[in-house]
């Protein structure tokens, strides 16, 4: 296999508190030999377990940064048992562009998995993080929310898992998380997926989808702060007791808690996040928007259980994931 140009600026293995960067060399108009700066903070404690920590694997999302950037800056080694690989911007190009998607290469980096050492921007930081730091990790977090173009319910996820220890480790981790909902999830497009790649090096893996809209709320930032420091307990890394309020467990169970737009236009909601839906209720009206007086299209519920996402934006398209319900566990 070709060797990934990527290179850390600071020791992965050397105790105390360390901020540097991946240095990916990136050729281009603006810098002929230019790179590439992807911050980095590795916290070495007392001898222990190593998690894997990253926000920003879509550039849009902002809970993950601001309680990975909260850690690396006010968290001491002296309280750390273990070592945390933190990368509050996993895909740093897109986090500065504000995209889902790197403007680079068009890649989003939650498909590109496993990456590739000779491939482009976004497959070489896929490649190195697979390859490098996954399998130094005992527990490996990926922080998600809805982005520009989704808002969900705040929830920490596990995966339905072939592995059934494996999966029973990783609820256990999304449940210390304590977010207001844990999820167990089936993906839809899971092809690609850095929770695919992590989960199939064995890793206890957790990810969220804290809320959306390209913004956080001091709710949902408040949440991914409680959470990450209620996983560094459960995983051992630091002292404390976990603050949990309260979880509500729910089920994805299959491909009916996914609402597809059926046609473009202006969407009037129905239902707001959070609230009950049962099966034939009507989610939304999508009005015209090409001439008036026209008669809606209406989207029905073809399951019920709770509105756990919604898309975000007014304008739909059609194909776009409308609304998903999820099953709130009995
Ligand atoms: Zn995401």
């Amino acid at each position: 296999m070709p060797d990934n140009p990527i290179r850390p600026t600071i020791p992965l293995d050397a105790p105390g508190k360390r901020h540097g960067f991946l240095k990916l060399p990136h050729s281009r108009n603006d810098s002929a030999w230019g790179a590439q700066m992807i911050p980095l903070t590795v916290i070495g404690g007392a001898p222990g377990p190593t998690a894997l920590l990253t926000g920003a694997n879509h550039g849009d999302e902002y809970e993950g940064p601001i309680a990975l950037q909260a850690l690396a800056h006010e968290l001491e080694p002296g309280a750390l048992t273990g070592r945390l690989i933190i990368l509050p911007f996993f895909n740093h190009p897109a986090f500065q562009a504000g995209t889902r998607v790197s403007p680079i290469d068009g890649v989003n980096l939650n498909r590109a998995f496993p990456g590739a050492p000779d491939g482009s921007v976004t497959q070489k930081i896929a490649d190195y993080v697979a390859r490098q730091l996954v399998p130094l990790a005992d527990l490996v977090v990926d922080f998600h929310s809805g982005g520009k173009t989704l808002d969900f319910l705040p929830q920490a996820c596990a995966h339905v898992l072939d592995d059934s220890a494996q999966q029973a480790r990783c609820v256990a981790a999304a449940r210390a998380f304590a977010a207001p909902y844990t999820l167990m999830l089936r993906e839809i497009d899971a092809a690609g997926m850095y929770d695919s790649e992590v989960e199939g090096q064995g890793k206890t893996f957790v990810t969220t989808e804290l809320g959306g809209g390209g913004t956080a709320t001091a709710r949902s930032a408040r949440i991914a702060r409680r959470g990450l420091r209620n996983l560094l307990i459960h995983a051992g890394h630091l002292p404390g007791e976990i603050e949990d309020p309260g979880t509500v467990m729910l089920d994805m169970p299959g491909d009916e808690c996914y609402h597809a737009a059926p046609c473009s236009g202006l969407v009037e909601p129905l239902v707001d996040l959070g609230e009950a839906v049962h099966r034939g209720m009507a989610l939304a009206r999508i009005w015209p928007v090409e001439r008036s007086g026209g008669a809606p299209e209406t989207v029905l519920a073809q399951t019920e259980g709770i509105l756990a996402a919604r898309h975000f934006p007014g304008l739909t398209q059609i194909g776009d994931t409308l609304a998903v319900v999820a099953v709130p566990r009995r």
